[in-house]
């Protein structure tokens, strides 16, 4: 079968180190700036995800086996051929996700940090306990085969999120992408074939939800590496349950920024708009709810409208744009409805444009909207909207806020902004979230473990305990 490439507008699926162009129909994979087509992703049938099964569990005896440094070598030799086709990479990724190509060219940066970071773990193996009686050993063996599940807002990071550390634990796996943004994820393992031995690093991808239902129920997979929304983590958990699968999820999130009474407007405006903007707000972590003291109000808002008057939207391939549109319609819709009921419900626009409905719109852009008189009890408020609307909401006293910021199912992100450290670390240690950002908001690496409090999700990407996640425990204990 031939090789497909980017360039040549053919993708194929990767499977057991060859390229698979799947028995049924291609799939269109749409422009979010234009509604045009990119091109077609391929369709696999359960007998492809068979295959690739099947090769992911021969190639994990001999991949297991390696040594971590040996595997290290093969994360260096991933890394650069990123690095060597990171623009036509970046191009790829602003057509089928539409975000800004200064962004595209931030996440494949990002990425290789990943990489970069797994290449620098320790292997966590100890020796525990060493004495006249007894010897006690901790090792750590892979999990096996591995199903990844990606979400459509960073398919280039979210796979070195999972594969970096993944591959590097000994585990083999299997990838199936977003079917809204696909091709870079293809055009990656293509790449990344190149490199690794056959059956190491399978994708596969469908543009129907029952191919992520197959990887989940599949007996030859060991453990479930999901990033997606919270309604289809707590569904994958549930059939995982059936067979025991391990599950590591990454999910949603409804971030609040407390600015406190101390901080200066100017100064906390451009990085609080950054955090709720950057990706057009489509980030799990952007900041989604801004709780600003009534003494500042006035002049934060304004601050915030500032930066978005100036924002740098538009078409993600014109140079200097910086935010794109919303990746797809489904998700156009959800943030026009939430914003439209806002409004209807008492909200101000203080920058911003209604967007027209979708079948008048070209395609899924949403300019910034900066909105006050908003409150808890409007959805825009209470729901993970997903998009670039930043509610601005007054409190009285920092405990309110507080309370506030900690009234949500999620507990993904938050962060506190102030002059003060030492009172930003105290209203930090208060909020229940899995990362909490004093002065900033939103800044990830794989130096140190991420993940969700409550309905956020399970388990940790990055870090020890990102690389633990692969493994298994397997404790010896030898008498003396
Ligand atoms: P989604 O849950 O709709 O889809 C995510 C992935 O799951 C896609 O690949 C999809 O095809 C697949 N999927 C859908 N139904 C499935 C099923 N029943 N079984 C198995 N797989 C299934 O989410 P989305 O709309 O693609 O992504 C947006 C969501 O992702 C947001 O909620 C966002 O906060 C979250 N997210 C979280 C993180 C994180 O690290 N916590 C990072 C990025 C995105």
């Amino acid at each position: 079968m031939s090789a497909t490439t980017a360039a040549s507008g053919r993708f194929a699926m990767m499977i057991d180190g060859a390229p698979v162009e799947g028995g049924e129909a291609p799939f269109d994979v749409i422009n979010p700036f234009d509604g045009s087509v990119v091109a077609k992703a391929p369709t696999c049938s359960k007998a492809d995800l068979d295959k690739a099964v099947s090769a992911a569990r021969t190639a994990f005896k001999s991949w297991s086996a390696l040594s971590f440094e040996d595997r290290k070598g093969y994360l260096k030799k991933m890394a650069e051929v990123t690095e060597k086709n990171k623009d036509a990479l970046a191009e790829l990724l602003v057509l089928e996700q539409g975000k800004g190509r200064i962004q595209a060219d931030y996440e494949i940066m990002a990425a290789q940090g990943w990489f970069q970071n797994a290449i620098d773990a320790e292997h966590p193996n100890k020796l525990f306990e060493d004495t006249k009686e007894q010897k006690v050993q901790k090792l750590y063996r892979p999990l096996g085969v591995v199903g990844c599940i990606t979400a459509w807002n960073f398919p280039i990071a979210l796979m070195a999120f999972k594969i970096s550390f993944g591959l590097l634990s000994g585990c083999t796996i299997i990838l199936k992408p977003s079917e809204n943004t696909p091709l870079c994820t293809l055009e990656l393992a293509r790449l990344y074939n190149e490199v690794l031995p056959p059956g190491v690093l399978s994708v596969v991808t469908s543009e129907k939800k029952e191919l992520g239902e197959w990887l989940v129920k599949h007996p030859g997979i060991d453990k479930i590496s999901f990033t997606g929304s919270t309604a289809t983590g707590k569904r994958i958990m549930q059939t995982a349950a059936e067979s025991l699968k391990r599950v590591t999820l990454e999910l949603g999130g409804n971030d609040p920024a407390i600015v406190l009474p101390d901080a200066d407007p100017a100064k906390v405006a451009p990085g609080i708009f950054q955090a709720a903007f950057f990706n057009s707000g489509q980030v799990c972590i952007a900041a989604k709810r801004i709780f600003v003291p009534e003494s500042i109000f006035d002049a934060t808002v304004e601050a915030f409208a500032n930066e978005a008057k100036n924002a740098p939207f538009g078409n993600g391939l014109d140079k200097g744009v910086v935010f794109g549109p919303l990746n797809n319609g489904m998700q156009y819709d959800r943030v026009r409805e939430l914003l439209m009921d806002a409004l209807d419900n008492g909200a101000e626009m203080v920058v911003g444009e209604v967007p027209p409905p979708r079948e008048d719109a070209k395609g899924y852009m949403i300019k910034p909207v900066v909105l006050k008189n908003v409150k808890e009890g409007m959805r825009i408020v209470d729901e993970e909207q997903f998009g670039p609307v930043m509610p601005v909401m007054s409190y009285k006293t920092v405990d309110e806020a507080i309370e506030r910021a900690n009234n949500t199912e999620y507990g993904l992100g938050a962060s506190v902004w102030t002059s003060d450290l030492d009172k930003g670390d105290e209203v930090a240690a208060q909020i229940n979230a899995g990362t909490v950002w004093v002065n900033t908001h939103g800044e990830i690496d794989g130096t140190v473990a991420f993940g969700g409090a409550k309905c956020s999700g399970v388990g940790h990407e990055g870090g020890t305990e990102g690389l633990l996640a692969f493994l298994q425990l397997h404790v010896v204990k030898t008498k003396r």
